[in-house]
């Protein structure tokens, strides 16, 4: 059990802006443009992808893909962030994808999903129903032409409270967080280095969810994002371990020195 990945990648990424209150219960008044990440991690049995960002067809022009909500999301997207476009000056093409875990199907994280129809998916248990027929609270967050992407991916689904060891041998471990959504997914990731890193996706959007034990305004259920926050904050406590949480543009910048590639 004490594999480790070779490579991870944390691909330069587009920007959406909201008020500071959108990420964190009881804050507001400030403007915030936040990262949307996609990962690569290669492993000696092939490519898999964390979360897929933004449609690519947004690059250079995010109205075109997003309507109103490039405006209103203030979204930054420029051509040379494109998933594909990435991938290629690494070498890699969409089609050596194997694998992609989707953290959850909000908008900001399914938008590359039609460049993997080939991929094996993974994604929380209920994600794909709640998606279909959402409450009135996040049913702004799901896209159509994004659900559609999904229904083309042959998902196996995690359940609630269950953590799985992608290759079995510990190097790839997605964690079950629900509570942003009701199948919300995170990924644990040990590094050539023996270190762990574990991506939060919006288990948290900002470090200060974390610190406070306090969601964000979206979230399904209260208590289950609570016990997320308490889960990442115990990870956090190991002396081998970094919470990266996606979102949030400090960690953002401390988690890529060198830019996107990260071991
Ligand atoms: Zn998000």
């Amino acid at each position: 059990m004490s594999g480790t990945i070779k490579h991870l990648w944390a691909f330069d990424a587009p920007t959406i802006a909201a008020d500071c209150g959108l990420f964190q219960l009881g804050t507001g008044g400030t403007q915030l443009a936040v990262p949307i990440p996609t990962f690569l991690i290669e492993h000696g049995l092939g490519l898999l992808m964390f979360d897929s960002g933004l449609d690519s067809n947004a690059a250079g022009d995010p109205a075109r893909a997003y309507g109103p909500l490039a405006e209103a999301f203030d979204i930054q997207f420029p051509e040379e962030h494109r998933l594909d476009t990435q991938l290629e000056s690494i070498g890699f093409t969409t089609k050596d994808v194997r694998q992609i875990v989707i953290s959850h199907l909000h908008f900001d994280h399914t938008g590359g999903l039609d460049l993997f129809p080939g991929a094996q998916g993974f994604i929380g248990a209920d994600e794909l129903r709640y998606a279909r027929t959402p409450r009135a609270l996040d049913a702004a967050m799901f896209r159509e032409h994004d659900l559609d992407a999904a229904s083309r991916i042959d998902w196996l689904e995690v359940p609630r409270g269950y953590d799985h060891d992608v290759f079995g041998d510990g190097s790839v471990t997605i964690l079950s967080l629900p509570g942003h959504t009701l199948g919300t997914l995170g990924l644990q990731v040990r590094l050539p280095d023996g270190n762990h890193i574990v991506l939060t996706s919006d288990a948290a959007h900002l470090r200060s969810n974390i610190d406070q034990t306090t969601g964000m305004p979206l979230d399904v259920s209260n208590p289950d994002k609570e016990n997320g926050l308490r889960k990442l904050k115990l990870l956090a406590s190991r002396p081998d371990t970094t919470v990266w949480v996606n979102h949030d543009p400090d960690d953002w910048k401390l988690n890529r020195p060198d830019g996107r590639q990260i071991a």
